[in-house]
């Protein structure tokens, strides 16, 4: 396992800090996220280390997206969510704060008010 000292996400997928884990396989792991901007927000971690999707191999390619289908699918059972999200951010400037690749999986429903990106009006 290639692991990055003082990765957060690597020492959950070592089991090493407790997550709220959801599923877990030989390459990926799902968690819900500690800050959910919706119920049930989930995260799709690969085990590796990889900073960014741009380090990720794409023959992971796959298995994400089957991963990410799986747990929207879940999400729009259990929460029974109308819809979802997959959001993924590339580097700090896109919002990328945990440096250790992962996909955002949010629940969506009619008129639930999330908006997820704005432009502010002076720029
Ligand atoms: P990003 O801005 O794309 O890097 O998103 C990082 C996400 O990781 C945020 O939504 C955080 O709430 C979430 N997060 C950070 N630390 C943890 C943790 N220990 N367990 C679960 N989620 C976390
Ligand atoms: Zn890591």
């Amino acid at each position: 396992m290639n692991k990055k000292e003082d990765c957060i996400f690597c020492k959950i997928a070592l089991g090493e800090i407790p997550c709220d884990k959801v599923y877990e396989d030989d390459n990926f792991i799902v968690f819900n996220d500690i800050k959910p901007i919706a119920k049930g927000h989930c995260l799709v971690v690969p085990k590796k280390h990889y900073e960014t999707l741009l380090d990720m191999p794409s023959t992971l390619g796959t298995e994400v997206i089957d991963l990410v289908k799986k747990q929207g699918l879940r999400l729009m059972k259990e929460q029974k969510a109308e819809g979802f999200n997959l959001v993924q951010n590339v580097f700090p400037a896109a919002g990328q704060i945990v440096m250790h690749v992962h996909f955002h999986v949010i629940p969506r429903k009619e008129g639930d008010g999330l908006r997820m990106f704005e432009k502010k009006d002076d720029k």
